[in-house]
């Protein structure tokens, strides 16, 4: 066990590690390098953004023990502790295993930089240490202060960098980040850290909670889109969200959202003349500006990494303002699938965004997946037999199949008793469906796992096949599932934090 701290410090609501380490160095007059270092964050002088993302639980324990915190505090200083319900910041995104650098190369996590409210980190400069940088702020949807009623900034007034980070190569590129930039210096919380070179140069300096001019002030359908995103992003396992006209996981939501900005952006400026009709832009302000997608970023850059971080929200908050107010509007119609397929059929085959949306599909909610198959040709296996719709990989690593009985106990099946279909063999099917989706196992393989004979497979899907052939009990029951699986991994999570600790 490491030493704690002489003095340490409270954290602040909705802090995360890098605006509380900042305080508490600037408090202990030490250099942020030197207390990542201390709390076993550090490897020489790289200090990785992903701890801003989520502890392991030995990290989480010596942060605890240096800074005098419960290992919980530590884990909760955390996006991931943060935002359950925001799906980017998961390990499993997607069909696919999310390294830190991939995350930050996504876009959907801002872990190169932060956005902020200037006159929140002057309302808070009278805390031990300074300000307190919000941890919402490095959420790609965060991009409005309700307690202030303005717009985030993203740059600092005087050097232009996005703010709390190491800046732009000048090919365009992000500079390596860092979980604190320019870690090695000594400055005040509210300053700009940007370093506009390598070595010693000095930090710029500049006083962020100092705004020069007005604030721009939201829309009410940015504030609107904003509320949105926000509830779903904090809500808990098995609370449901609007999406499309349905009730659906935070998780199909959010990736609903992820598929609704590839098609606006992947289809523009064809959505100028689909949105007008659709009532959504009198309520924006100019979307024109919407066609510049990287305003950050200058010039085609030649290994592809504008096509990687093609699809996500733009750094500029005013942008991204614009461009989730127009998604959440065409999620929160019911009718929102027509705007989709008429968005989607201006997609170029060929283009980044029509392949993206093929891989996507699958994790979207059966709205969205119903919207994409009608204007993009899925892969078969994404599609299925419409007869008995297939069960994809969607919890791998996330859902511990050795969790799912054959039989599903009553607390579980909760979110099933609302459908209106024969009880047992919807239960039975279920748990077939859960080893499905936390394992990628066949209809068949995962009977055999569960031990369920080859008969009562057989005569519950005929059973259950009947029933779902009605396209609504099918999304209803898709919609179960994910709550189901949402309540099984939260249990298997309070059981790991229940365990003695090792
Ligand atoms: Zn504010
Ligand atoms: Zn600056």
């Amino acid at each position: 066990m490491t030493a704690p701290l002489p003095r340490s410090l409270d954290p602040a609501a909705g802090e995360i590690l890098p605006g509380y380490l900042l305080r508490l160095a600037h408090r202990l007059a030490v250099a942020p390098l030197e207390l990542g270092h201390l709390c076993g964050l550090t490897t020489g002088t790289v200090f990785p953004a992903r701890h801003l993302v989520r502890l392991k639980d030995t990290q989480a324990q010596q942060v605890a023990d240096v800074c005098r915190l419960h290992p919980a505090e530590a884990h909760a200083l955390t996006l991931a502790g943060q935002a359950p319900g925001y799906t980017p910041l998961r390990i499993d995104y997607l069909g696919r295993h999310q390294s830190p650098v991939t995350m930050a190369n996504d876009g959907w996590v801002l872990t190169a930089f932060s956005r902020y409210c200037p006159d929140c980190l002057s309302d808070t400069a009278h805390l031990p240490g300074g300000p307190v940088w919000q941890g919402s702020w490095r959420l790609p949807h965060t991009f409005l202060c309700e307690r202030h009623n303005r717009l985030l900034a993203w740059q600092c007034p005087a050097c232009r960098a996005p703010a709390f980070s190491n800046g732009y190569r000048s090919d365009g590129r992000w500079r390596p980040t860092q979980l604190i930039p320019a870690p090695a210096q000594r400055l005040h919380p509210a300053r700009c850290r940007h370093r506009p070179g390598a070595g010693r140069v000095a930090a710029c300096g500049q006083l962020l909670d100092q705004t020069g001019g007005p604030p721009l002030r939201p829309t009410p359908a940015m504030t609107h889109a904003h509320r949105r995103l926000a509830e779903a992003a904090t809500a808990g396992a098995g609370r449901e969200v609007a999406s499309l006209g349905q009730r659906v996981s935070a998780q199909w939501f959010f990736n609903d959202v992820r598929a609704t900005v590839s098609a606006l952006l992947g289809s523009w400026p064809h959505p100028q003349n689909t949105l007008e009709a659709f009532g959504a832009m009198d309520a924006l302000a100019p979307p024109e500006a919407l066609h510049r997608t990287h305003p950050e970023r200058s010039g085609e850059l030649g290994d592809g990494r504008v096509a990687r971080t093609f699809g996500h929200p733009p750094a500029d908050t005013f942008l991204a303002a614009t461009l989730m107010a127009l998604t959440v509007a065409i999620l929160d119609d019911s009718r929102g699938h027509h705007v989709l397929a008429r968005l989607l059929s201006a997609l170029p085959s060929t283009s980044t965004a029509h392949i993206r949306l093929r891989q996507h599909a699958p994790h979207c909610s059966p709205a969205m997946t119903e919207a994409i198959r009608g204007s993009v040709r899925l892969p078969r296996k994404s599609t299925g037999q419409p007869s008995l719709f297939p069960q994809p990989a969607t919890h791998r690593g996330r859902l511990d199949p050795r969790t799912i009985p054959a039989v599903l106990p009553e607390h579980w099946a909760a979110p099933l008793d609302g459908l209106d279909a024969p009880r047992r063999q919807l239960r039975r099917d279920a748990a077939i469906r859960l080893v499905q989706m936390a394992t990628g196992r066949s209809r068949r393989s995962a009977a055999l796992y569960l031990g369920i004979p080859l008969g009562s497979l057989q005569s519950s899907t005929v059973t259950i096949r009947t029933w779902q052939k009605r396209p609504e009990n099918a999304e209803a029951y898709q919609s179960a599932l994910q709550r189901v699986a949402e309540m099984v991994m939260a249990e298997g999570q309070r059981n790991e934090s229940g365990a003695p600790a090792g």
